[in-house]
């Protein structure tokens, strides 16, 4: 369902990704862990591209974009946009538009983006506020929620345009430690419901629990991939095993 094959990407001088490949299989929820700079969120703003590969291919559903040092491929690039549609993000800071409603937030995308009419994303949005368990919060402003329920809004805005992925870039970071667990529960539920999700976390119970697949970082290179239970109780690597006793 999507691949990433061989994604390299500098800052200035610094290679902050080094030869990065992996393969997300349709219903699979795969966990990004590592230490603070390893990369993580470079790696799925590059599966999003809010940011460019300088080398590498994302391929999602077999739509394939390639990019080498000389294709200088633009954020606009048709082929860019109609992926970036199948890939929504959920950020630790929300990112909700301040000035719309919960409401707004939601058809948003659906109606610029989709071209949906509003009655029909309205009626749509309805629906996810209830799945994210909002009901009733619909015509609130960002202001007016707590982060959990700013991020359900954010989980809601994602699934609204019917992705075939959604990356989540630790979603439960910015929030009070008591409203952690109302967000990981919609993830769950989506998960459970077979949603393909790539998820950045320092939940390690979480990642457990849910995750399929876990992919170790550091450096800028994938140490560690494989099932949580291997990951997490047979770590091969030293580095992994050091990361892993700082959660325990
Ligand atoms: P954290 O757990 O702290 O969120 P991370 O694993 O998500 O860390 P990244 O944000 O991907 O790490 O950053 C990886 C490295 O790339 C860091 O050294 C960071 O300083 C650098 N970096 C990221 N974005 C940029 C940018 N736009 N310009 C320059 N350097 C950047
Ligand atoms: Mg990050």
């Amino acid at each position: 369902m999507i691949q990433v094959k061989g994604i390299k990407k500098s800052f200035h001088e610094t290679e902050v990704l080094k030869n990065i490949s992996f393969d997300v299989k349709k219903g699979e929820v795969v966990v990004i862990i590592g230490p603070s700079g390893s990369g993580k969120s470079t790696l799925l703003r590059m599966i999003n591209f809010l940011e460019m590969p300088d080398e590498g291919d994302v391929i999602i559903d077999n739509k394939q974009i390639h990019f080498d040092r000389k294709s200088k491929k633009h954020k606009n690039d048709a082929d860019i946009c109609s992926l970036r549609a199948d890939a929504s993000m959920v950020f630790q800071n929300f990112n909700l538009f301040e000035h719309k409603t919960a409401l707004g937030n939601v058809i948003e995308g659906p109606t610029i983006v989709r071209k949906m009419k509003k009655d029909q994303a309205t009626q749509r949005a309805m629906e996810l506020f209830k799945k994210v368990g909002l009901e009733g919060k619909e015509n609130q402003y960002p202001h007016e929620l707590s982060g959990g329920q700013k991020q359900r809004v954010a989980i809601a805005r994602a699934l609204a345009m019917q992705p075939k992925v959604i990356l989540f870039d630790e979603p439960t970071s910015a929030l009070d430690p008591e409203l952690v667990g109302e967000v990981l529960a919609v993830m769950k539920q989506l998960a459970e419901e077979g949603m393909t999700m790539i998820i950045v976390t320092h939940e390690m119970g979480f990642a457990k629990e849910v995750g399929d697949t876990v992919i170790f970082m550091d450096g800028g290179y994938i140490v560690e991939s494989g099932p949580p239970k291997q990951l997490f109780e047979q770590p091969k690597s030293e580095r992994l095993q050091q990361f892993l006793s700082r959660y325990s």
